[in-house]
């Protein structure tokens, strides 16, 4: 944006008079529009040094409208409505201000009336009238993350706006760390290799290209750690081809996170930005020397520049067809030229466009007729061929499976042909259905469904069916798409559908229709049903000032917080829980001479745990 719009732009702000609800100002940890797996990160984070109760504030005067309880994402938050339209968030509370604003006795009334421990978002029927600077509440770590305050500034409840437009904090340079080009169609290389290639910056070799390509950066703005970069430019031969800025966006766009990040590499603190983004096509050359430039820049024009040179290569590889036929000899594989060995265990690999298949093994004892339908005996996977990105229209034959199952880009209908002579590989039926909508896939490639040879799962899981791997796991959708796997066993109450997404195995819900489980899910990735057979680990008790701690932890399907019980004498509650630490903890009143503390934890699998300890009143 040019300085005068800038200029305007402020003007136009600065009739709101926010102050930063902390006081003083303590550091950012994380920056708008920052990624985030299912999201862009709608406001900044606020350290407040690993501790909680740090006293919260309002920005600006006006009204507390919105309240929002549960265990999961905000934790508690609360809303208040300013004039102009304005509306800012305070999110991951550990208490809310209750001497003067009676929001946590509010909070227990609707516990009480709803009969819900967790009642979500509730629009206050009488809004509560704040001043600015005002404490409303208390800085915690409930819902995601560890201790902080999450702060917003919204224009109406939809669409967040970049803090920084109406309050200064400091931010440091821009830094541009690493890369990765990918390549991004059929026969394609970077840097000689037909997948990817990885790389630091500043880079200060030329590259060799041949085809088209994407660049995956990651990097940064120096914060108290890393945070997002508020204007990330790339310009390719001096045009422009990629322009993400954080000033403001709306909620329904969220799913673009997808576009612009690459969700399969980036982790929260370590994001790869994808250039040009996923909706647009790839780059691509065919003759000379070009430059990538990219231009990240700090909301205060402080910019950080990187340069990648890149040139012209030929193919290095232009097999056709099927290559690289050999047979076992009894000590080794013997390269074979003409036909293709019909007895015997025979490799072959297929090629197209460059790119080659993994090396694919057949034990047949008897001879091989053309036009016949084969189950490979094992395909040896390719080093980074899974990786690899097909773009539509690409595939020849979208998969085939024993075991594992792999894209093969033989020429021709799924057939593997060598001089007229050609079979089959038989595609085993898996059992998994999808159904997906359209809108919000990003333009990489299309749904790929392929069985994996069994996976690590956590301890307490039993898996119960194939592991499936539904790509690209890249893809966020706009509306969820539906997964359904077909139940092998009778129905048990501790079944569920795993997915796995950046190394993390989560615990999806599943409903129920004939034999088949369903779930809907946004996020793409590894499958599979399991049964949950360890109920929650229920760890240290104790009571400090009142307040009682206790650890829980579930690594299968995991703890379920509105089903956790502490008990005393008869009389029970259900705790608060920190998800991310594992910990419930809430008020208690031991009474005179020796109970029994009893703790009660339930996983979202249903298994059960208990626990107790007698502990003395005064
Ligand atoms: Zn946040």
């Amino acid at each position: 944006m040019k300085k005068t719009a800038v200029f305007l732009l402020v003007l136009f702000l600065r009739g709101q008079n926010f102050i930063w609800p902390l006081r003083p100002f303590t550091a950012l940890t994380s920056t708008f529009y920052e990624y985030r797996t299912t999201h862009f990160h709608s406001g900044v984070d606020l350290s407040t040094y690993g501790k909680t109760g740090l006293p919260v504030r309002a920005s600006e005067s006006g009204e507390i409208f919105r309240i929002f309880y549960h265990w999961y994402g905000f934790g508690r938050a609360v809303y208040i409505r300013h004039p102009g339209g304005f509306v800012t968030v305070y999110g991951h509370l550990v208490r809310f201000e209750d001497k003067g604003l009676g929001l946590e006795r509010l909070l227990k009334n609707l516990q009480r009336s709803t009969g819900k421990k967790y009642i979500g978002n509730y629009y206050l029927e009488r809004p509560i009238r704040v001043r600015r600077g005002q404490v409303i509440g208390y800085s915690g770590s409930m819902g995601i993350g560890g201790p902080h305050l999450h702060f917003e500034i919204r224009k109406g409840e939809i669409q967040p706006l970049n803090p920084l437009l109406f309050l200064r904090a400091p931010t440091g340079p821009v830094v541009l760390r690493s890369y990765i080009l990918e390549v991004a169609s059929p026969g394609s290389f970077v840097g000689l290799s037909p997948t990817r290639l990885y790389g630091r910056l500043p880079e200060n070799r030329k590259i060799p290209v041949h085809g088209c390509f994407r660049f995956f950066l990651q990097g940064y703005e120096k914060c108290r750690g890393r945070c997002g970069i508020y204007h990330l430019e790339a310009y390719f031969d001096g045009k422009k081809v990629f322009d993400l800025k954080g000033d403001r966006f709306q909620f329904s766009r969220n799913y673009t996170a997808g576009w612009f990040f690459n969700l399969a590499l980036s982790t929260t603190k370590r994001p790869y930005y994808v250039i040009p983004d996923f909706s647009s096509p790839p780059l691509c050359i065919a003759t000379g020397e070009h430059t990538l430039e990219i231009r990240g820049t700090n909301f205060y024009g402080k910019t950080g520049r990187a340069f990648l040179r890149l040139y012209h290569w030929p193919s290095p590889l232009s097999l056709k067809g099927l290559c690289c036929a050999e047979r076992w000899n009894g000590q080794g594989w013997e390269r074979v030229s003409g036909e293709i060995p019909d007895r015997g265990y025979i490799r072959f690999k297929t090629s197209a466009g460059g790119f080659s298949s993994p090396w694919i093994i057949l034990y047949r004892g008897e001879s091989l007729k053309s036009g016949e339908s084969v189950k490979p005996l094992r395909i040896e996977a390719h080093v980074g061929w899974e990786k690899a990105v097909f773009p539509r229209g690409f595939l020849a034959s979208p998969l085939f499976c024993q075991g594992e199952c792999f894209a093969v880009t033989a020429p021709g209908r799924g057939n593997l042909v060598s001089r007229g002579f050609s079979f089959k590989i038989e595609d085993s039926a898996p059992g998994i259905r999808v159904k997906m909508g359209g809108e919000g896939f990003p333009g990489i490639a299309f749904l790929r469904v392929s069985t994996l040879p069994p996976q690590k799962v956590p301890e307490e899981l039993l898996p119960i069916s194939k592991f499936y791997l539904l790509t690209p796991r890249e893809a966020l959708l706009k509306s969820p798409a539906t997964v359904e796997i077909r139940l092998q066993e009778k129905y048990r109450r501790d079944i569920g559908i795993y997915r796995k997404f950046s190394r993390k195995w989560s615990f999806l819900k599943p409903s129920r229709s004939g034999g088949w489980l369903q779930v809907k899910t946004k996020l793409l990735g590894t499958f599979v049903v399991a049964r949950d057979v360890v109920p929650p680990q229920i760890g240290r008790i104790r009571i400090r000032r009142g307040i009682i701690y206790v650890t829980i932890r579930d690594r299968g399907s995991g703890v379920n917080p509105e089903a956790i019980r502490i008990s005393i004498g008869g009389k029970g509650f259900i705790p608060e829980y920190d998800y991310d630490a594992g910990l419930a903890f809430g008020r208690v009143k031991v009474p005179r001479g020796r109970h029994l503390l009893k703790v009660r934890a339930e996983d979202f699998a249903g298994n059960s745990s208990a626990r107790s300890v007698w502990v003395a009143g005064k």
